[in-house]
């Protein structure tokens, strides 16, 4: 059998970490399998559908780096890959439905199905459906379309009995059949198919072999299963995906952070340690190895390591990794990749200077070191780009010193650097340890004035280097400016 699997989202909101799991899980499965990757767009839901959902998956693959090998973008063989392009098709399957007497045509008002939703005064309790039109005689039905009526096409779930179907992950599972929801819509009453059938017919015509996707859809699986029996097709076979938690065991969602993966990009996350993290969400390659390229993953990716237990979304744990491939970064790479946050954040001209590239070239290897995301470049080396706005007196002053005794070694300070420029680092060491002996106070509390003083903030990028990029002028003049709000 010749493997082919697909992502088939439904654009009704943005790429999130559990659709991208689902569509790296699909990819690494079609390359360890040497075989085809297809994108295939399920919008039958009108109501549902938002208007730029397709674009954001578009350029979220474009920014995580991979892609499908068959797609609404690039065509392929099996062309449309949009199913608001295939109504045709579905209508043709699900009249072959209505004739083979695996579905029927339902004429109930709106009004009606409202009344059984909430368990109306026919004595049905909210279970869904009552089945009315499922006997209707031939002479009802002609009277119905005469009429005029709207319907849909429902499919008979058998009534006894039960169906079953396998998991590659969860082994075999089999429901009663009068658990399943009572005669599903396969065609809407615009003619538009749900994703029921839609979904069951595009996985034959397009060949799908596996269909790996998230758990949430395990109860649709018995339908399905029918619905393939009833077309005599075979299924492809299943995977359901370990589901992604968060940290509290709910569901991620917006409740425990970011969850849609360009909102991730905006926060100045890498997609190479993004895609190294959600491939660890539900899968694990041994007890100890953690990271992987995405051609690594590409050959060591299989169904057999799948984990039964929910992946955990760990912010911490992300950012950990960012911060990791981050270090790995070569300067001038780094540099390249901090440029677009600079600018965003007004650091930056669209246009950088020489000076600002200079300047950019001399800090950012410094910070290298203490970036856990990209973004953070700014408020680490911000004070380069602008003035600093506003002090805060209190991160001027050390706990150990008063008021006054700061501002007296703010006063040293600002003669000390007068020369600073003459001296070595060494040298420089020396005379802010002798200020600090010599005032008898610690060492800390003598840079830490200083570190505030021209940066703004206790948390700084090297502090000799700090003066070094920001020049005699500058530094002199924030440490003037400081020493008058004493
Ligand atoms: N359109 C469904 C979704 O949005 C696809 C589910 C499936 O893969 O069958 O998740
Ligand atoms: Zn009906």
């Amino acid at each position: 059998m010749q493997v082919r699997v697909r992502y088939a989202p439904s654009p009704t909101g943005y790429q999130h970490v559990g659709g991208v799991r689902t569509a790296l899980f699909n990819y690494l499965f079609a390359r360890a399998h040497n075989a085809r990757f297809i994108l295939r767009i399920e919008d039958t839901d009108q109501e549902r559908f938002q208007e730029d959902a397709l674009e954001d998956i578009y350029r979220t693959f474009d920014w995580l780096g991979f892609h499908w090998d068959e797609g609404p973008d690039i065509d392929g063989p099996y062309a449309p890959y949009l199913q608001s392009q295939r109504s045709e098709i579905y209508r043709k399957y699900a009249e072959q439905l209505v004739a083979s007497g695996n579905a029927y045509y339902c004429y109930c008002s709106a009004e009606r199905l409202e009344q059984l939703r909430k368990g109306g005064p026919e004595g049905t309790k909210s279970s869904g459906y009552d089945r009315r039109c499922r006997t209707l005689s031939p002479e009802e039905q002609a009277e119905f379309a005469g009429r005029g009526l709207t319907r849909v096409t429902r499919f008979k779930v058998p009534l006894e009995g039960s169906t079953s179907f396998y998991d590659e992950l969860l082994g075999n599972i089999e429901t009663a059949n009068r658990d399943i929801n009572p005669d599903p819509v396969l065609l809407k009453s615009d003619g538009l198919p749900t994703y029921h059938l839609a979904n069951v017919i595009d996985d034959h015509l397009m060949e799908i072999s596996h269909i790996l996707r998230a758990q949430e859809w395990l109860p649709s699986c018995s339908l399905h299963t029918l619905i393939y029996q009833a077309l005599e097709w075979t299924p492809p076979k299943f995977c359901h995906l370990p589901m992604v938690l968060g940290e509290d065991g709910q569901k991620l969602s917006k409740r425990h952070g970011a969850t849609r993966i360009m909102e991730f990009r905006e926060q100045g996350y890498l997609p190479e340690a993004l895609i190294n993290y959600i491939a660890l969400l539900g899968w694990s390659f041994d007890d100890s190895r953690e990271f992987f390229t995405l051609k690594e993953l590409e050959s060591v990716f299989s169904v057999e390591k799948l984990n039964k237990a929910p992946g955990v979304f760990d912010y911490k744990k992300l950012a950990w990794f960012d911060g990791n491939y981050i270090r790995k970064l070569s300067p001038e790479k780094l540099i390249s990749l901090v440029l677009p946050y600079l600018q965003r954040d007004g650091l930056v001209e669209a246009d950088p200077s020489p000076e600002q590239m200079g300047l950019l070239s001399g800090l950012v290897p410094l910070v290298q070191e203490r970036l856990t995301t990209l973004s953070e470049v700014s408020g680490l080396v911000g004070f380069l780009f602008k003035e600093i706005e506003e002090y805060n007196i209190e991160d001027l002053i050390p706990k150990r010193l008063a008021k006054e005794q700061t501002l007296e070694v703010l006063k040293n300070i600002e003669q000390i650097l007068k020369k600073f420029f003459d001296h070595s680092d060494e040298e420089n060491e020396k005379i802010f340890r002798d200020l600090a002996k010599d005032m008898g106070i610690k060492l800390g509390d003598v840079l830490m004035p200083l570190r505030v003083a021209l940066t703004g903030s206790r948390i700084s990028p090297p502090l000799f280097e700090s003066i070094r990029l920001l020049g005699q002028v500058r530094t002199l003049k924030r440490i003037e400016r400081v020493i008058k709000l004493f």
